[in-house]
């Protein structure tokens, strides 16, 4: 099905400026919803009949309800532009019973916004290609609203370890130092909200879970409105397939709230720990699946692929850039000149040797070369994962157990 402006028949799409359908061309926000089968609604009722309705070939291709052209659909695709009119397409066919999102999260940053966004965090990455930030390129830019499994889940945290006290003194020549064991036992009841794992096989794993968290309160119902004008897909793999990267997290998170409650032990702070033992029982584990709101930006650089991720609701940025070696040459080469130059200047009236300055500017510049010609200085993009969770926790069994006390001595030098 396709949206189309009741004033003047042009192809609507969701502007997450206002958070409204708007027609590019007149700006009314009017729209009537236009399928193939004219007798069919949206329609939540799903049969094969309906779904064939719709405009499938017999061959499974799809027709633009606008145009009438075959188009090959992707596997998983449920939301796409028509290659030959452009309208926006949504198949809504393919959103029905166990593929209906629950819920969804609108873009909120805009095609404009993004691409300023990316033109900004580059701007000062002085290595980074010139045609990185450039209109031609950021064209490419898409909306995508990712297939995502939410999980809710209610576990028990069990951790163990040895926490450690030290503590030095000195008798006369003698430095002891007493070192205090206690056995230490945390059982916490936790309950995670809504941990995100993206569904679809094309965007990479790490990088989404970098582009957490989503801020699943400003969720709405699913509508497929807000899908005019964006890409999606159906979830490629399931609920059940997806669990152990739910597992990942909660292990992740448990451990440091185990850690944290365990750095402070009821005789006072440990100052190490070890023999950590740690697992999870999990009691309760539900999903929701949900389309989060992603722009991405398929930048090639000599022939490799460089995606940049954009969260479109909170701005997080995803991505490594590389590293143009003709500017960090250039950049080098002129460091190392004025260098060179500076310093012949100042041995002809300082009369020392001409070797300084060139050694000098020899070294300088290879130093600027291979610093920033290193795989890792593109790397200024990945921000790190912070996680924000509305869950909470219980502690259940808080133990710390004296162990006993080890003393060593050491022989100081009577010089000192
Ligand atoms: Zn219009
Ligand atoms: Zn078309």
């Amino acid at each position: 099905m396709i949206y189309k402006c009741k004033n003047c028949g042009g192809d609507m799409v969701f502007e997450p400026s206002i958070g409204k359908m708007k027609c590019p061309f007149c700006d009314s926000t009017e729209c009537e919803e236009v399928s193939t089968g004219s007798e069919i609604q949206d329609g939540d009722v799903a049969t094969e009949e309906t779904a064939q309705e719709l405009g499938f070939t017999q061959a499974g291709n799809l027709l633009c309800p606008n145009c009438g052209c075959e188009i090959e659909l992707g596997k998983f695709t449920t939301a796409m532009r028509c290659p030959a009119c452009d309208s926006n397409i949504i198949v809504d066919s393919r959103m029905k019973g166990e593929y209906r999102p629950e819920f969804m999260t609108p873009f909120k940053i805009d095609e404009k916004k993004a691409k300023d966004m990316i033109k900004q965090k580059f701007a000062s990455m002085r290595f980074a290609p010139r045609d990185l930030v450039s209109e031609a390129r950021l064209k490419k830019i898409q909306g995508w609203y990712m297939p995502t499994w939410f999980y809710d889940v209610e576990a028990t945290l069990n951790y163990y370890a040895t926490g450690i006290q030290e503590k030095k003194y000195t008798k006369g020549n003698v430095e002891y130092t007493d070192i205090d064991s206690y056995n230490v036992e945390r059982v916490i009841d936790a309950r995670f909200s809504k941990l995100p794992v993206d569904a679809a096989d094309d965007l990479p794993d790490q990088m989404m879970d970098l582009l957490a968290p989503f801020d699943t309160k400003e969720a709405v119902a699913y509508d497929s409105r807000f899908m005019s004008g964006f890409y999606s897909e159906q979830y490629n793999q399931n609920a059940i397939q997806l669990r152990p990267r739910a597992d990942a997290q909660v292990e992740q998170f448990g451990k440091s709230m185990c850690r944290d409650s365990a750095k402070q032990g009821s005789h006072g702070r440990y100052d190490r720990s070890e023999n950590e033992n740690f697992n999870v029982q999990y009691h309760n584990v539900i999903p929701h699946y949900g389309l989060m709101p992603v722009w991405k930006y398929d930048y090639n650089y000599k022939g490799q692929p460089y995606p940049f991720y954009i969260n479109g609701q909170t701005g997080k940025i995803v991505g490594n850039a590389p590293v143009d070696s003709g500017r960090v040459a250039a950049f080098a080469g002129g460091v190392a000149a004025a260098i060179l130059v500076i310093g012949l200047i100042l041995s002809y009236i300082m009369s020392f040797s001409a070797f300084v300055p060139v050694a000098a500017a020899v070294i300088v510049g290879l130093i600027l070369l291979l610093t920033n010609l290193h795989p890792a200085a593109g790397k200024v993009t990945v921000d790190s994962r912070t996680y924000v969770s509305d869950g909470d926790k219980m502690i259940r069994v808080s133990n710390d157990n004296y162990v006993g006390r080890q003393t060593k001595t050491r022989q100081l030098n009577s010089g000192k």
